[in-house]
């Protein structure tokens, strides 16, 4: 059987790309190794008896040749590959829908569980840049986000649950066999350059399983990436930052968008649990614990331009205040608006202007391009047709309405 992978024929919006293949069956109770780290790997075959040293070689063939059929791993005895067919699987999560976009992005909507909003999303945004292509992956943490950032569509749609190790890693495993599905085993490489933890959830929130994925994206018997491309996104959950100092190290990125705590708390509510004078310092205690390495020489800082919002110079200025002593990279994201959103996307004259006042301030500050309008991708405003199944409609309309209100009443 050739390396299979599980592709549903629902088609959630009517467009084109889903498309069926063969089903993998996969007994109840098999282990599946997709997500599992090097050391959990080495522990697995060591428990069934057999060398560690055999967790590099499967880790090989699942992760840089994209197999999930144990007969194809030509290096492993028939004996063993008939035993691991036995008691375990490579299964990634299902996809129920994919649409490729003209610009080349690429968007995986997956089913994590039963029910219409056990689905999350994926989006993987190519550019090219002095050093080549890049393939940036945005990759979703949970089903679902609790922190309910005002702006966010994800918000919206409450918290589900935590995503596995295997349902993490899975998506970069897809992104990666989508490019060499139709390419012969030994002839397949690894597509994705850049992973952004920017998807769907707070990646901090579910610790151990981000934790855990990173190190498989990192491994060089797996995706052997720089330490550089890869990038968690937070909205700010403080001792977690500085665990993950510890942990592993990846470049940070901070979910910013308010240059001022009154304001951020109302965009981003978690800083009334961590105000920006915490984030800020624990920012510069993550770049503090090694300074020497490229991926803390800085912090990324992302900001979503919300027309009217916090697009004033009065907040360019107290962005250049707030982060007059934290070494930081500043990406301006306009506003991917969706539905029932409350905000509007900053002209692009205003993004301009804020720009310049920035960076006439000495800080790197870059546009973030748009890309994939045409299929809603955007990371971390995953829309898409991810059902909403809460009450937090109601309250997003109130929200739409006060809004309005407030634009008319300034002119
Ligand atoms: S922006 Fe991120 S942290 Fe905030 S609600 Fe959306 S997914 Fe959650």
């Amino acid at each position: 059987m050739s390396s299979a992978v599980v592709v549903s024929s629902e088609n959630l919006d009517g467009q084109q790309q889903s498309s069926s293949t063969p089903v993998i069956p996969a007994a109840e109770n098999k282990v599946n190794l997709l997500g599992m780290s090097r050391p959990e790997l080495e522990k697995f075959f060591e428990d069934i008896g057999e060398k560690k040293f055999r967790a590099g070689q499967v880790m090989k063939w699942i992760h840089q040749y994209f197999v999930t059929d144990f007969a194809e791993m030509t290096n492993i005895s028939g004996k063993l590959r008939a035993k691991l067919e036995q008691i375990c699987e490579i299964k990634a999560p299902e996809v129920v829908h994919r649409h490729y976009s003209k610009d080349g992005t690429r968007k995986w909507v997956f089913r994590v569980g039963e029910g219409a909003g056990s689905l999350v999303e994926t989006v993987l945004i190519p550019a090219e840049d002095k050093t080549g292509l890049r393939k940036t992956l945005c990759i979703s943490s949970q089903v679902g986000c609790a922190l309910d950032c005002s702006f966010c569509s994800t918000g919206k749609q409450g918290f589900q649950r935590d995503l596995t190790p295997d349902e993490i890693i899975g998506q970069l495993w897809m992104a990666n066999y989508s490019y060499m599905e139709e390419v012969p085993v030994a002839e397949r490489e690894r597509s994705v350059t850049n992973v952004v933890m920017m998807g769907m959830g707070e990646p901090l929130l579910n610790y151990d399983a981000v934790l855990s994925s990173m190190q498989i994206m990192l491994d060089d018997f797996a995706y052997g990436m720089s330490k550089r491309r890869v990038t968690l996104s937070t909205s700010g959950v403080v001792p977690k930052i500085d665990q993950l100092a510890k942990d592993i190290d990846v470049a940070l990125a901070i979910s910013l968008h308010a240059p001022n705590d009154e304001l951020r708390n109302e965009l981003v509510p978690i800083n009334k649990k961590y105000p920006l004078a915490q984030l800020i310092a624990a920012c510069q205690r993550y770049i503090a614990k090694d300074g020497n390495e490229s991926t803390r020489k800085h912090v990324t800082i992302e900001y979503v331009m919300l027309e009217g919002v916090n697009d004033q110079p009065e907040h360019a200025q107290q962005m250049i205040k707030l982060l007059k002593n934290l070494p930081s990279k500043i990406n301006l994201i306009p506003f991917n608006p969706f539905p029932h959103a409350p905000y509007g996307r900053s002209s692009r004259n205003r993004i301009i202007s804020f720009q310049k006042t920035l960076s006439d301030a000495g800080f790197v500050c870059t546009i973030r391009q748009t890309r994939g309008d045409d299929i809603d991708a955007a990371c971390g405003q995953l829309v898409g047709q991810v059902a909403d199944r809460t009450r937090r409609a109601e309250q997003w309309q109130k929200k739409v309405t006060q809004r309005q209100e407030i634009l008319r009443t300034q002119g």
